[in-house]
């Protein structure tokens, strides 16, 4: 038998060989040669635009200039939301979103890990620290079952796993679509809202939640555009019983 640490550097290493072999070792924007598990190079990470301050405190719009007082939108400031706010880490920008699309449409899985940790950063926010101490759960918004079937997995699923990780939130599938959806993307806010109505339902770990913890809810979604779809969510964990819902998203779209 061979000693413990020498069995597990072993194991270690085999590991570490065994994802440079499945993942690609190559930074996904620049190219760099990286170590595996990482989609990332440091220099491309760090260049990428973070959300900071002034942003719109309902949707995380950001706005230039200097705003030093909480301001809601001229969008939210005429509209009523289900959620308390949504955090999105990063700011449009056309290499994060690229990332999301490869995970969403080409399926490249090892993609969320960098994205999830990405989306980790939302929890900078100091309105994020109640959730934090209350350990209010992370909920993914749910894909219906067809679509889910198609893509093999739930984008927002596998970013809320990475977050879970990080933080030490649990992760719970409290909603799942009920029914079908149309793309949102060439509808109006109105059409959106219509289109979504009924959307969603509680599921029974959901229920088991609100029955140990309903304090609050943390909704995951990869991109916020309108927030029609995350309001939506949100409308339904609080029927449900959840007393607060908090949305953080990768990126503003
Ligand atoms: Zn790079
Ligand atoms: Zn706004």
């Amino acid at each position: 038998m061979l000693p413990r640490e020498i069995q597990t550097r072993f194991w270690q290493q085999w590991l570490s060989r065994t994802l440079d072999l499945i993942y690609p070792s190559h930074c996904e924007i620049c190219g760099e040669n990286l170590s595996a598990g990482r989609a990332l190079c440091n220099v491309c990470d760090a260049d990428l635009p973070r959300l900071s301050k002034p942003f719109c405190e309902k949707c995380g719009e950001p706005f230039p200039g200097k705003i030093e007082e909480d301001f809601a939108c001229p969008n939210c400031s005429k509209l009523k939301f289900s959620f308390e706010f949504c955090r999105p880490a990063m700011v449009r920008d056309d290499r994060t979103l690229e990332m999301i699309h490869r995970l969403k449409y080409s399926r490249e899985l090892h993609l969320a890990e960098d994205l999830g940790r990405l989306a980790v950063e939302a929890f900078s926010d100091p309105r994020l620290a109640l959730a934090l101490k209350e350990k209010w759960p992370l909920v993914p918004v749910p894909l219906h079952w067809r679509r889910r079937q198609h893509r093999h997995f739930n984008q927002a699923e596998e970013i809320s796993r990475v977050i879970a990780q990080h933080t030490d939130l649990p992760m719970i599938k409290a909603l799942k679509r009920s029914h079908a959806t149309e793309h949102q993307t060439r509808l109006t806010r109105v059409q959106r809202l219509e289109n979504l109505r009924g959307a969603f339902t509680i599921t029974s770990a959901g229920q088991r939640q609100i029955g140990k913890s309903p304090v609050g809810a943390i909704l995951v979604d990869d991109v916020l555009t309108t927030g029609s779809t995350v309001d939506e969510c949100a409308k339904t964990l609080r029927r449900a019983g959840f007393q607060k819902v908090a949305v953080i998203t990768v990126m503003r779209g």
